[in-house]
């Protein structure tokens, strides 16, 4: 009983709800002094407050509290005044101390907002997503479950806990509902989570790196019938961790309720995994009510009270807001939406940007990053930043087109060995011997061989039809092996066939 998409989204209305993990970049953990470095062999960043030995006692990082508060207001939050830890029980063995210290009822953020900014039918659209909350908690350890096919628990043989990663500061931004994207929920919610690893990156208050768990995202939602008030039960993805798969979760859990609502069933509230193979997902457990977690305040803590004054300054000092930037950048490089909204989607703004900053053309800099780079790190399934080809490897080789000695497609060839570590560009336009053919005697002697051999064609030119050039041109470059400058040939053969232009 497949339904596809077009078909869920003429049906029903989506509603989401995101919830994103991310890891501080503290130095030390979030209630003791363990480092927080990640890779490290198991249980060996641990002492008696992150492992919960009795009697040991937490004391709040500074540090934590101050990138929480540069989150909520870069997220255009509240900031409390004054608000308290709480404990959240409930047992897991990646948990030592069966409960969490998290904030409950009294987040240090609430009440902001994020925009993104969504390529649709009509053009680019906003859409304004509301922050509920920004709170501070911890993490918990790790469970590594050994034997069996899938690395789940079930069918292992045993299982093992890693207790580094328990106490790291992690912040929690919970937005509240978010209607109204319609067929694009998968698209608005994926943009939201790439704004916020943007923000996060611009404050420098976290690596966000999704792949290694440090920004983490759980994707609720709902779907009601067109037209409904009344909101549908909501399934929560948990721990999705790539942009791309944000957009996929959301999309397959709104294809799934439609299949189960169109049969007369009903969703389940329940937290779900999402499989990257499938891009379907699984059923997890029955979701708990808050008052499972038997939430208290935290008695060993005090509460949080930063000062007014300090909050003023934190404020002043945030950096430029990632979708101003853009909308900056835009305009400096006069760059159209589609082009804008590729770069932003291939991720490469930064080293555009600092291309550009080493005087590099914006319209250049954006072909070379966009274009050929892209292309050679799509074969590598890497990422462009992963290359052995910077910003300066690229502005010289602008510049060097610029002025003439390298042709666009002798620059190729000293992009690769650039990207192959033979050098930077200069090293490898003299060890390879590359230059521009720009002596007019070996030019008209290549185009006078190609007219030769392609007389029917050098006649059609010089009866007039200027088109038929394009072939001979291409013919002279080949001669050349790609070092002539194209332009400089065309004036050249045009005037050889007795057509100026
Ligand atoms: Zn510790
Ligand atoms: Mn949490």
């Amino acid at each position: 009983m497949a339904i596809s998409y077009d078909d869920v989204v003429a049906k029903y209305d989506p509603v989401l709800g995101l919830e994103v993990h991310v890891e501080l970049n503290t130095e030390s953990k979030m209630f003791c002094s363990c480092s927080t470095v990640f890779g490290g062999e198991p249980n060996t960043q641990t002492c008696p407050v992150c492992l919960a030995l009795p009697g040991a006692l937490p004391v709040v990082n500074a540090r934590a509290i101050e990138s929480t508060i540069k989150i909520g207001l870069a997220l255009n939050c509240q900031i409390a005044p004054y608000s308290r830890f709480a404990r959240k029980n409930y047992f897991y063995p990646d948990m030592p101390k069966n409960f969490q210290i998290s904030q409950y009822d009294e987040p240090i953020c609430f009440d902001g907002y994020v925009d993104v900014e969504i390529d649709t039918d009509e053009g680019l659209k906003e859409f304004r997503i509301e922050v509920e909350r920004v709170h501070m908690e911890e993490d918990t350890g790790k469970s590594l479950h050994v034997g069996g096919a899938t690395g789940r628990i079930h069918g292992a043989d045993y299982s093992l806990l890693d207790y580094n990663r328990a106490g790291i500061p992690l912040v929690e931004i919970v937005t509240k509902i978010v209607p109204g994207t319609g067929k694009y929920a998968p698209e608005v919610a994926r943009a939201y989570v790439a704004e916020l690893r943007d923000i996060l990156r611009g404050l420098g208050v976290s690596d966000v790196k999704m792949e290694q768990g440090s920004l983490r995202c759980d994707a609720n939602v709902s779907l009601k019938p067109m037209g409904s008030d009344l909101l549908g039960t909501r399934s929560e993805t948990k721990n999705v961790n790539s942009l791309r798969s944000v957009e996929r979760a959301i999309r397959g859990e709104m294809i799934r309720h439609a299949e189960l609502l169109d049969a007369g069933a009903k969703v389940k509230q329940e937290t779900r995994h999402f499989q990257e193979d499938t891009g379907l997902t699984r059923s997890g457990r029955s979701k708990e009510q808050a008052e499972d977690y038997r939430y208290f305040p935290e008695p060993d803590l005090v509460p949080v009270a930063p000062d007014a004054a300090w909050i003023e300054e934190l404020r002043k000092a945030l950096p430029e807001r990632p979708s101003l930037r853009r909308k900056r950048l835009k305009q400096e490089w006069n760059v159209p939406d589609k082009e804008m909204a590729a770069m932003v989607n291939a991720d490469v703004l930064d080293i555009v940007e600092a291309t550009v900053l080493l005087g590099a053309d914006p319209t250049k800099a954006r072909s070379w990053w966009l274009g050929e780079i892209s292309r050679i790190a799509n074969d590598k399934e890497v990422s462009v930043a992963e290359l052995a080809i910077t910003p300066a490897d690229v502005a010289e080789i602008v510049a060097l087109v610029n002025k003439g000695e390298l042709t666009d497609k002798l620059a190729r060839q000293v992009v690769e060995g650039v990207v192959a570590g033979e050098g930077t560009p200069a090293e490898i336009v003299a060890k390879r011997g590359i230059k521009v053919v720009n002596d007019d005697g070996a030019l008209m002697a290549a185009i006078e061989k190609v007219c030769s051999e392609q007389p029917e064609t050098a006649q059609k030119v010089r009866d007039g039809h200027i088109p038929a050039a394009g072939a001979l041109i291409g013919a002279v470059m080949k001669e050349t092996k790609g070092q002539a400058d194209a332009a400089r040939v065309r004036e050249l053969l045009l005037g050889h066939l007795g057509q100026t232009n």
